[in-house]
């Protein structure tokens, strides 16, 4: 009983040592995996027409720059779902489960099942005017609590309902979201600090 070897001793200890950094590191590296994870940003491509008219987004208050990626912004519900650079056909999502709601929201418009708001007018599904949600290339219902997944495309068409006419508005959808998907926001949107490694592990660690 008494007689516990010396040697086996140093060994043991060595033993719990490896076996307890093998598990900060094993620790630290699922939270950095779990951390990546909440790092979302994806692209969705949209259009809204209005009685044969697609609605342009001219004004610059339609887009985020720099101050809705920054940090006291976090949070915050422009940061979540914006459009940038004047390009009116990309949404960019910065959080989960960011529905399409959320969106039009952000930049004053309302989508219900039949009563589309745009910044100064209100738009009713009353015949003969049809109000038409497009959802990769499938007819749905209100998309206000829809999330917008990556890559989606929506077509809002209020008009004629006509089938040849929707068809002709969602082929005028530049699809080039997986092109965005690729990139950097512009500022420090997506490549701040925030989501680069360093950053992360410490988050990871502390
Ligand atoms: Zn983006
Ligand atoms: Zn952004």
């Amino acid at each position: 009983m008494e007689k516990i070897d010396q040697k086996t001793c140093p060994k043991l200890w060595l033993a719990v040592l490896v076996g307890v950094v093998l598990g900060i590191v094993g620790l630290v590296g699922l939270r950095l995996v779990m951390a990546d994870d909440h790092a979302v940003h994806h692209h969705a491509n949209f259009a809204i027409f209005v009685n044969g008219e697609r609605e342009q987004f001219e004004s610059f208050t339609y887009y985020e720059e720099v101050q809705a990626c920054s940090d006291e912004y976090s949070g915050s519900p422009l940061s979540r779902v914006h459009m940038h650079d004047y390009v009116s056909n990309v949404v960019h999502v910065h959080d989960q489960a960011v529905t399409w709601g959320n969106f039009f929201e952000n930049i004053g418009f309302s989508v219900g099942d039949s009563v589309l708001e745009t910044a100064d007018e209100v738009f009713v599904d009353d015949q003969p005017e049809e109000l038409v949600y497009l959802l990769n290339g499938e007819r749905v219902g209100s998309v206000a609590n829809r999330v917008i997944n990556s890559e989606d495309v929506l077509l809002v068409h209020y008009g004629s309902g006509d089938e040849d006419e929707i068809a002709s508005q969602l082929e005028a959808i530049d699809q080039d979201a997986a092109g965005y998907n690729e990139r950097d926001d512009p500022s420090s949107c997506s490549g701040s600090g925030h989501d680069g490694f360093w950053h992360r592990l410490r988050e990871a660690v502390i």
